[in-house]
């Protein structure tokens, strides 16, 4: 199935609404029965038979059907957000006395969720530079159930063979699970790589717009049932229908707001290259990177991403950032709007786990006039 055809057809019965192009918010905790027989076909059935909405509600389910089209997997799962979806998918895969792998540098609260919390559960984590396969052959373990990737992690960039690391994690029977939210569906499919769970902070690319927050999970239909059956329902972190449909509306445009990220970015990037104010860009998608063969190989294209390290102190970095106009200073990313964010803004015991020095400062390319975005970053590297 074509994108096009999974953003604009998949999932959506206009006849059975009224003929309305735009599907209905079915706001509506519960759903109701004639008969017994009815009443019971669709308790046995409640992954997609609506009973109550923190299992089936039919407005997420379009967004199901849509998303795991577009990450070409059986069957996916819509959470309250990125951070749910990791919880949910973790937990699905250890317990007492496992052992996990997890690379470097992943988003915070995964590195929170695996080295604080899941630590009182019994669960132990090595954390490893994914960017050697060697790294992962050492840290296996005969407990070890999951290994844990982020290929790119979002703040430097590295990458993980996914083909690579998925045959070896299947070799030891272990499941690998991927963070693929900086790729978006669009530019990369790590289950077609041999990952077995795939998942995204729905709050960056798929909602587009920083008006929801939301997540989601991929996989196949065993996995997909198995998680519903447990932490789905047990978490009970949904989404509410309102925002389901606004994420269908998101994904209208994901294909326009993608292809536009990957073209241009790296006309951005391109024009900061040999600047003396700065030490290092990180882009997957630039020559210079090691891995920019892999990058090459496993993804599509290199969206709106990147950072640079600065050739100056935390005050240059603060004149820097204070300096832009067309950048809002802010978290997250994946929204319209172009932004900064200083890593020396952060505490610093957050910052030592991940090796984020005060000099680096991550950009987020929006649907933005590309001229206008080069000419204010060159305007701050003056004000250094
Ligand atoms: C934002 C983000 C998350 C967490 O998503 P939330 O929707 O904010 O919970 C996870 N992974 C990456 C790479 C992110 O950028």
């Amino acid at each position: 199935m074509d994108i096009p055809e999974i953003l604009n057809h998949l999932g959506e019965e206009h006849e059975r609404y009224f003929n309305a192009v735009a599907p209905p918010v079915i706001q509506s905790s519960n759903f109701c029965y004639k008969t017994v027989a009815d009443f019971r076909n669709a308790i046995a059935h409640e992954t997609h038979i609506p009973t109550y909405t923190r299992g089936a509600n039919p407005t997420v389910s379009i967004l199901h059907k849509k998303l795991a089209a577009l990450e070409k997997a059986e069957d996916a799962l819509v959470f309250a957000s990125g951070t749910a979806a990791i919880t949910a998918s973790v937990m699905s895969l250890v317990k007492v006395g496992d052992h996990a792998i997890c690379v470097q540098k992943p988003y915070s609260w995964t590195n929170a969720l695996l080295n604080k919390y899941l630590v009182n559960y019994g669960v132990t984590t090595t954390m490893i530079d994914g960017t050697h396969i060697e790294n992962f052959e050492k840290a296996i373990k005969p407990n070890t159930k999951l290994i844990y990737l982020e290929s790119p992690n979002s703040i430097t960039f590295e990458l993980q063979d996914i083909e690579a690391v998925s045959t070896l994690a299947h070799k030891h029977g272990i499941s690998v699970v991927i963070d693929n939210s900086y790729c978006s569906p669009l530019c990369q499919n790590p289950l077609e790589l041999g990952a077995d769970l795939v998942l995204h902070s729905a709050s960056k690319y798929i909602g587009g717009h920083s008006d929801l927050v939301a997540g989601v999970v991929c996989g196949s239909k065993v996995r997909i049932e198995n998680m519903f059956a447990k932490e789905f329902m047990n978490l009970g972190a949904i989404i509410s229908p309102n925002d389901a449909w606004l994420m269908i509306r998101s994904l209208r445009t994901l294909q326009l707001r993608i292809d536009k990220a990957v073209s241009t970015t790296p006309q951005v990037v391109e024009a900061l290259i040999g600047h003396p104010k700065i030490e290092k860009i990180y882009y997957p998608f630039l020559k210079s990177n090691p891995q920019y063969e892999l990058a090459k190989k496993q993804m599509k294209g290199s969206p709106g991403l990147f950072s640079l390290l600065l050739k100056t102190d935390i005050k240059g970095v603060e004149r820097f950032c204070d300096s832009l106009k067309r950048f809002l200073m802010a978290v997250s990313w994946g929204g319209h709007e172009s932004l900064v964010i200083p890593f020396c803004a952060i505490a610093e015991e957050n910052r030592k786990a991940n090796d984020m020095p005060d000099n680096l400062v991550r950009f987020f390319i929006g649907i933005d006039e590309v001229e206008y975005l080069k000419q204010d970053i060159l305007q701050a590297l003056d004000k250094i």
